[in-house]
């Protein structure tokens, strides 16, 4: 039985660990397809499980089935449940078909699953959830070996077998099973949220200029070897400074974010947007020649140039934007391309401010 028990709680540490990789790159469990897929993997664990039951006696197995129900309520609400249950279910039929414990053992996964689905939608902590329901499922279980043991007359010492081993068994079990899956998630999250503010600029939600050099650094170059097109956009706020002096950085800063949302608005999915710092952008346009690359950065400009921005005192300002542009044809290095696209930015600054400047 120890055996059987070590196997069982090392198919349920190798799950987590498993899911947890495959949740890496995100791990809120906010998408339906998310649900979907955590749904489907804790209901393949409790097959597993299943399948490596534990022999309790001679036609008594027992498994910690209800780990993989609670864990998929516990991120994944009840799309996440249902599937689990309904494979947990199909699994239990397929092992040990139909039967009076079958019809027993259906209605215990049931009445789980719809405690766990409601405690998951409590507004709890993680943790306070997985505990509750490790110990309520336990009570029910319990109360379904009792049932069984008692009603069908098998031979088995329910003190000696239920109290004694399954109880603690499934209490230490559980909440092994919850403390690990608990520890991966926080720890995935923290590395999701670090990495999120190593890529990202807090204020715009833009790519920040440490993405800006790497993506130019791999992108730009293979493109270049491919000899195919791409222009780079340099975007300059003109007199920046006078917009923070009159009405101060806050409403600066909602100017910045504006002007994020305008370059969103006018690039494509495929183009990549950077705030490289201050009040500076970028964009990479990707396979663009000159013409498309002139016609975007006059898209840009203009749509600037008509957006209103509400100040303090309900001041309704415009601004503006330089842009220059560089080219991929006749470069050899990212560095060559920023060089050139600085260098036609501060054309388009020397000439007049609010201007494209190839
Ligand atoms: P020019 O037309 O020549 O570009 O003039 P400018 O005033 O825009 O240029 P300058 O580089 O002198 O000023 C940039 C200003 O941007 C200075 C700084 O206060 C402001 N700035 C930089 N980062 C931020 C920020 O995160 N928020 C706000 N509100 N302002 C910022
Ligand atoms: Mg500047
Ligand atoms: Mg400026």
């Amino acid at each position: 039985m120890l055996r059987e028990t070590f196997i069982h709680m090392c198919i349920v540490v190798a799950f987590l660990f498993i899911g947890g990789t495959i949740f890496r790159k995100n791990p809120f469990f906010n998408s339906t397809s998310q649900k979907v897929l955590l749904g489907l993997s804790a209901g393949i664990l409790g097959a597993f499980l299943m399948h490596f039951s534990i022999k309790l006696a001679d036609n008594i197995l027992l498994d910690l089935r209800q780990v993989a129900i609670i864990l998929s309520g516990l991120y994944g609400g009840w799309i996440a449940l249902a599937l689990t249950a309904l494979i947990i279910a199909a699994s239990r039929i397929i092992f040990f078909g139909i039967g009076p414990s079958a019809i027993a053992a259906a209605i215990t996964i049931f009445i789980i699953t719809f405690l766990t689905g409601a405690v998951s939608s409590f507004k709890w902590t993680d943790a306070k959830k997985a505990i509750v329901m490790t110990i309520v499922s336990t009570i029910i279980l319990t109360a379904n070996f009792f049932y069984i043991l008692t009603h069908y007359d098998r031979e088995v010492d329910f003190y000696e077998k239920v109290l004694v081993f399954y109880v603690p068994l499934s209490l230490i079990g559980g909440l092994l099973a919850m403390y690990i899956s608990n520890y991966i998630t926080v720890s995935n999250r923290t590395h999701y949220n670090l990495k999120q503010q190593a890529q990202y600029d807090y204020l715009t939600g833009l790519q920040n200029v440490r993405q800006f050099n790497s993506i130019l650094a791999n992108y730009v170059v293979s493109d270049l070897d491919k000899r195919k097109e791409c222009s780079l956009l340099f975007i300059d706020i003109d007199n920046f400074k006078k917009i923070n002096d009159t009405y101060g950085h806050p409403a600066g800063d909602e100017i910045l974010r504006g002007i994020g949302k305008v370059l969103m608005e006018v690039t494509s999915a495929e183009d990549k947007v950077f705030r490289n710092g201050g009040e500076e952008f970028s964009v990479l346009l990707p396979h663009s020649h000159s013409e498309t690359a002139i016609q975007i950065a006059e898209n840009i400009r203009k749509n600037v140039e008509t957006c209103t921005f509400l100040m303090p005192g309900d001041v309704q300002e415009h601004i503006t934007v330089s842009i220059g542009i560089a080219y991929s044809p006749g470069i050899k290095t990212p560095t060559e391309l920023v060089a050139k696209a600085d260098l036609a930015l501060y054309k388009a600054k020397s000439s007049g401010k609010n201007r494209v400047c190839a």
